[in-house]
């Protein structure tokens, strides 16, 4: 192989000049927001009993009245297991459930825009980072597996497979493509795009089956990550985007309390301050008061009172149009199994502990998917590897370096949203924590380095985004219209300032351990 000194003149030599073919195109930039923008603030009132005794109350979806009904009897739920219900639930969650007829959560006609919907480029260039991985690693002639986790409607894996029949050795070493895809109608998507609308997809116990369009390459679609075979000879090469944004989290802040004596009763998570005004369930060092100490306490979910407004809920102008909310997020009155051990996972939370009023998001299901990755690539004592083989790619929106902090967010039909409104109908996201997810990964597995997060900006900017823009703007017979809106397309993604997405989001590496020796290209390396 010849040697290139910029990734982008690699790019070059082997992409062809082509566009994908056309397909249903995102509306002029402002009209179809990105996840990621304004995290909205929830101010959060203390929990009250909320028994509703009013029959006639109007819920706004069935998965709302049956959360209420649920609440009803175990009392307010931890937020994570709202957003599991309101995304992933079997009745009615947003990606599970039957999405209204004519509209899908992506695009002009849905909810919100991805960077793979907005740019064929953004894909193009997770193909190329594979594919650089591969070199790096060895070239290996077989053993290859493409996972990605959340593919929505299957359209970076499309492109991704598209670029990749550019590189003939690389595509005949791809044993296998797994999707984790939670989404039963997202499933069938991605198989139309992938497969044709017209291929067989099967059942077996592992999962759906289906052979890719491009190069009949098997195809399986799994719900979990934990259902994709984990064979410790092949090389995964794994990509995540904005699917860690939609895995539940949990929040919680850190209050001061009275000591209590020993023989103070136990506080559960769904008594209030009316039931239990000064119940603690703090450890008391001996029976006298010995001061203060410090407790997480979680945000829960319970349904607003009947005589709710706008103004008691704290609601922002701009959502005071909509109907109140069916639900509120409330701090729970005594500490719960999740406000126990979740928050002294970690020494950033720990550090935390001790000031009160400081607030925390947790997310345990991206440090599952995080040492679930990790595993597969670097091997860990219980899931040995001859060596460790293969990268993951998280692309995704959140801080750098710090503890997301009220970053719940709704967004329905273009507009932000309360997040607690119409469950199921409103997508739920939240900011990740890209340390917390390098910290998962680095513990599980010896064999395994993280780089990054750097931006968006940075990463699609070193995989030569400008330049592969130009040569799809040159191609023969390109329009006019055609070439503005590539301009367009590829400027929002790497696009630093407030309305784009070269800042807020982030790429992030985890790869076989060099001894940081190695950077992976998009993080400072080159091939
Ligand atoms: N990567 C796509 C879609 C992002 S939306 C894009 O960028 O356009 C989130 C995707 O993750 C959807 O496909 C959704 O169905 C899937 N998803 C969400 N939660 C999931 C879970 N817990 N397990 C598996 N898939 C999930």
């Amino acid at each position: 192989m010849a040697a290139y000194n910029t990734i982008s003149s690699f790019t070059r030599a082997f992409l062809p000049r082509a566009s994908r073919l056309s397909r249903p195109r995102c509306a002029p930039p402002a009209s179809c927001p990105i996840r990621s923008q304004s995290p909205r603030y929830l101010s959060c009132t203390v929990a009250r009993r909320t028994e509703n005794t009013d029959e006639e109350r109007k819920w706004s979806t069935p998965l709302a009245k049956q959360l209420a009904d649920a609440i009803m009897i175990t009392g307010p739920i931890p937020l994570a297991s709202y957003m599991r219900m309101c995304l992933t639930g079997d009745i009615g969650g947003y990606y599970t459930g039957l999405i209204e007829e004519g509209r899908d959560q992506f695009g002009l006609k849905g909810d919100f825009v991805t960077s793979p919907e907005i740019s064929q480029i953004f894909g193009e260039l997770v193909g190329i980072w594979f594919v650089t991985e591969w070199l790096s690693q060895g070239k290996p002639k077989k053993g290859v597996e493409l996972m990605e986790l959340g593919p929505g409607r299957g359209t970076l894996m499309d492109d991704v497979l598209r670029t990749i029949q550019n590189f003939k050795d690389f595509a005949q070493s791809i044993e296998t493509i797994y999707m984790v895809e939670a989404s039963p109608t997202l499933r069938e998507a991605q198989k139309a795009l992938l497969c044709g609308p017209d291929a067989p997809m099967t059942e077996s116990k592992n999962g759906y089956h289906s052979v890719s369009k491009y190069g009949n390459i098997p195809i399986v679609w799994t719900e979990s990550v934990r259902s994709v075979p984990d064979d410790p000879n092949n090389m995964p090469l794994i990509v995540a985007h904005e699917f860690f944004d939609a895995l539940p989290i949990h929040a919680f802040e850190s209050v001061k309390v009275a000591s209590q004596p020993k023989s103070a009763p136990t506080g559960t998570p769904t008594s209030t301050p009316e039931s239990s005004p000064s119940r603690s369930t703090a450890p008391a060092t001996n029976d006298k008061d010995s001061g203060p100490t410090f407790e997480w306490r979680e945000f829960v979910v319970s349904p607003t009172p009947p005589d709710a407004t706008h103004a008691s809920l704290n609601i922002p102008k701009s959502e005071q149009q909509d109907p109140i909310p069916d639900f509120q997020l409330t701090l729970s009155a005594a500490p719960t199994n999740h406000s126990r051990y979740l928050p002294e996972s970690s020494p950033r939370y720990r550090a935390l502990k001790h000031t009160p009023g400081s607030v925390i998001e947790v997310c345990p299901d991206a440090t599952m998917y995080a040492a679930d990755i990790a595993a597969r690539i670097g091997g860990t004592p219980d899931r040995p590897r001859p060596r460790p083989a293969g990268a993951a790619l998280i692309l995704d929106y959140g801080p750098a370096d710090t503890i997301p902090v009220n970053s719940l967010r709704g967004i329905q039909r273009h507009r932000r949203v309360n997040p607690l409104s119409a469950p199921g109908l409103v997508d739920v996201s939240a900011d990740v924590d890209f340390t917390a997810i390098a910290e998962s990964a680095t513990k599980v597995s010896e064999g395994v380095e993280v780089h990054g997060p750097v931006e968006q900006a940075v990463f699609l900017s070193q995989m030569g985004i400008r330049e592969r823009a130009e040569m799809l703007t040159r191609a023969p017979g390109v329009s006019e219209e055609r070439a503005a809106d590539i301009g367009r397309s590829w400027r929002r993604l790497v696009d630093r300032g407030p309305g784009g997405m070269g800042k807020v989001y982030k790429a992030m590496a985890i790869l076989p351990e060099k001894d940081g020796k190695r950077r992976p290209v998009g993080f400072g390396g080159s091939i």
